[in-house]
C-alpha cells in the first residue's frame, strides 16, 4: 500500500493536500501489545500519534494535520473476538466495519444496528470517535447509544477499560483520576482521536425482526412548515423508521422532484396518526425504494457547469432553528450567494438524533449541503467561507454535526478534551485542539 493511500485513506472530506514528508512511520499493530509498542516508538522520538481507520471521517482530523507524526491504523485490527446473543452484545476489535460485523452475525439473525452510509468503510473504532450513525439515529442511537465498553491505549503507553461503571486499569493512579473527573464512553465519544487508541468495543446487538411499514412521500408548502412538521414528530416521538428530506435541488438536477420534500416510513398501524401531522402520499414499496435511491443519488450528480462542494456537510436543526427554518435556510442561502457560490442540494435525515458537546441529546434535521464552487476562489477563500458559516450557525442557533465537519467549533467539547489530556497525556492528535487549528486546515483544502 502506498503512503498516500494510508494517509489519505477513503477521506472523501475537503482536507486532503498533506505535507507526506511530516509522516514518520505507519503501523499496522494487531493487538494491544503492538500498539504500546508503536506508541513507544512514538514517545521516544517525540512524534504525534493519528489513529486511523477507515480514513473515511468529513471532519479533517483523521488526516493528524501537519505535524511531524506517525499514524496508527486499526485496519489489521478486525477480529470478532466474543459473541453474546443471549446478553446481546459483540465484542470486537477496533478496525471492523459494521457490514463486516453484521455478515457475521448473520446466521444467528442478530444485528449491530449503527448504520452509517460509509458503513462498508468506516471503522467501528472511527465511528465511535466521531460519534456517527445512520439515517436511522432516530430510531438506533448514535455509536455512544450502542457501546457499553470501550478499552483503550493512552499516550503512555497505559491501557484502560471504560464502561458504565467508570475507568479501570492497572494504574491506579490514572483510573482514580479519571474517575474523579467522572470519564465515560460520552468522553470517547465525538474525541476525534485526541485521547488515545480504541483497541477494542463492547456492542450492543440486537435480533433482527420483520415489521409491516407503510411509506410515501409528504411535500411541503416551505422550509418552516417542513421544520415546523418534523418538531412535531418530535414531540410526538412518532416511530420514523425512515425519514429523509430533500430540502432543495438546484434546477441541474431537480428533475421531476417537487422540494421541499420529505419521504417517510413508518409501522402499519402508526399511519393514521401521521397523517395528524402530515399529508402523506403513500407509494408503492417499489416507488418507495426508488425515492430512497433519488436521495442517496442526489449528491452524486453534477451541475451542468461547474463542480460540486459540500463546504460543511452537517447542519444539525434544532429547537428553535428548526421551527424557524424558513430564516434559516435563507441566511446560510444568502450567506453562500454573498460568497459567489450557488447552493446545489440540501437533504437530511429527519427526524434525526445527535449529542451536542455536553453530551446532552439535540433532535431534529441533519441537513447536508452541497454548492457549486467558483473556479476563480483559491483553498483558503474557500475555507474563509466556512469559517463564517460556522459564525452564522452559531447565531442560528444551528449545531454543525460533529462527525461530519466541525469538532472544533464545540466549545464545550474541547474544553473537556483539554481538561483530560491534562491528566492521560496530550500526544494524540494535538492539531484539533490547538488555536492554530484553522490556519492549518486551510493550508489543506
Ligand atoms: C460516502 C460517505 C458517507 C458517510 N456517511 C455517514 C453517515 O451516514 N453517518 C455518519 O455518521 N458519518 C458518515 N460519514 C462519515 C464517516 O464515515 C464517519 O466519520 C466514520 O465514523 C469515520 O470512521 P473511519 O473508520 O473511517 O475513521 P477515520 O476517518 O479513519 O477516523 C475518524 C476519527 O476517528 C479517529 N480514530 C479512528 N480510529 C480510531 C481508533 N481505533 N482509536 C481512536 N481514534 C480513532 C481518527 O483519529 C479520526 O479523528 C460518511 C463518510 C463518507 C465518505
Amino acid at each position: 500500500m502506498k503512503l498516500r493511500d494510508v494517509a489519505i485513506g477513503a477521506n472523501a472530506s475537503m482536507y486532503y493536500r498533506l505535507d507526506f514528508k511530516k509522516i514518520k512511520g505507519v503501523f499496522y499493530p494487531k493487538t494491544e501489545r503492538d500498539v504500546i509498542l508503536a506508541l513507544q516508538f512514538a514517545n521516544e522520538n517525540d512524534y504525534e500519534v493519528t489513529p486511523k481507520g477507515g480514513g473515511s471521517g468529513l471532519s479533517g482530523a483523521c488526516t493528524g494535520g501537519n505535524q511531524e507524526r506517525i499514524m496508527l491504523s486499526s485496519l489489521q485490527m478486525k477480529e470478532l473476538l466474543t459473541i453474546s446473543k443471549d446478553q446481546g452484545y459483540v465484542d470486537v476489535q477496533p478496525g471492523a466495519t459494521p457490514d463486516e460485523i453484521n455478515e457475521l452475525l448473520e446466521p444467528i439473525a442478530m444485528k449491530l444496528w449503527v448504520a452509517p452510509s460509509s458503513r462498508d468503510i468506516a471503522t467501528v473504532g472511527g465511528i465511535l470517535s466521531t460519534d456517527g450513525g445512520g439515517n436511522d439515529t432516530w430510531v438506533n442511537g448514535t455509536m455512544r447509544d450502542n457501546t457499553y465498553r470501550v478499552r483503550m491505549v493512552l499516550s503512555d503507553g497505559t491501557p484502560i477499560t471504560v464502561d458504565q461503571n467508570g475507568v479501570k486499569s492497572e494504574n491506579k493512579h490514572v483510573a482514580e483520576r479519571l474517575n474523579d473527573m467522572k470519564f465515560s464512553i460520552h468522553d470517547v465519544a465525538s474525541s476525534h482521536g485526541t485521547l488515545g487508541f480504541i483497541t477494542e468495543l463492547r456492542l450492543d446487538i440486537r435480533p433482527i425482526e420483520d415489521e409491516e411499514t407503510v411509506g410515501g412521500i409528504v411535500e411541503y408548502e416551505n422550509y418552516q412548515e417542513m421544520g415546523i412538521a418534523i418538531a412535531e414528530m418530535i414531540e410526538r416521538k412518532s416511530p420514523i423508521r425512515y425519514g429523509e428530506t430533500i430540502v432543495m435541488a438546484h434546477d441541474d438536477v431537480r428533475g421531476d422532484l417537487n422540494p421541499p420534500l420529505h419521504i417517510l416510513e413508518v409501522p402499519k398501524p402508526y399511519e393514521e396518526e401521521l397523517n395528524e401531522i402530515v399529508n402523506l402520499t403513500k407509494l408503492e414499496p417499489t416507488e418507495l425504494e426508488n425515492m430512497k435511491e433519488v436521495r442517496i443519488k442526489l449528491p452524486k450528480r453534477n451541475p451542468k457547469e461547474g463542480i460540486q462542494m459540500a463546504l460543511f456537510e452537517g447542519y444539525g436543526l434544532h429547537d428553535d432553528s428548526l421551527r424557524r427554518m424558513q430564516h434559516s435556510i435563507s441566511e446560510i442561502d444568502s450567506l453562500l450567494m454573498d460568497n459567489g457560490l450557488t447552493p446545489f442540494a440540501k437533504y437530511g435525515h429527519a427526524p434525526s438524533k445527535w449529542y451536542l458537546g455536553n453530551n446532552t441529546a439535540a433532535y431534529g434535521i441533519i441537513m447536508h449541503s452541497r454548492e457549486i464552487r467558483p473556479s476563480e476562489k483559491t483553498g483558503e477563500q474557500i475555507y474563509e467561507v466556512v469559517m463564517q458559516i460556522v459564525n452564522k450557525c452559531q447565531e442560528l442557533g444551528i449545531t454543525p454535526k460533529p462527525e461530519h465537519k466541525w469538532p472544533f467549533s464545540d466549545e464545550t467539547k474541547k474544553k473537556r478534551l483539554q481538561d483530560l489530556r491534562d491528566v492521560i497525556g496530550a500526544g494524540f492528535n494535538s492539531f484539533i485542539l490547538d488555536p492554530e487549528c484553522n490556519e492549518v486546515l486551510q493550508t489543506m483544502v
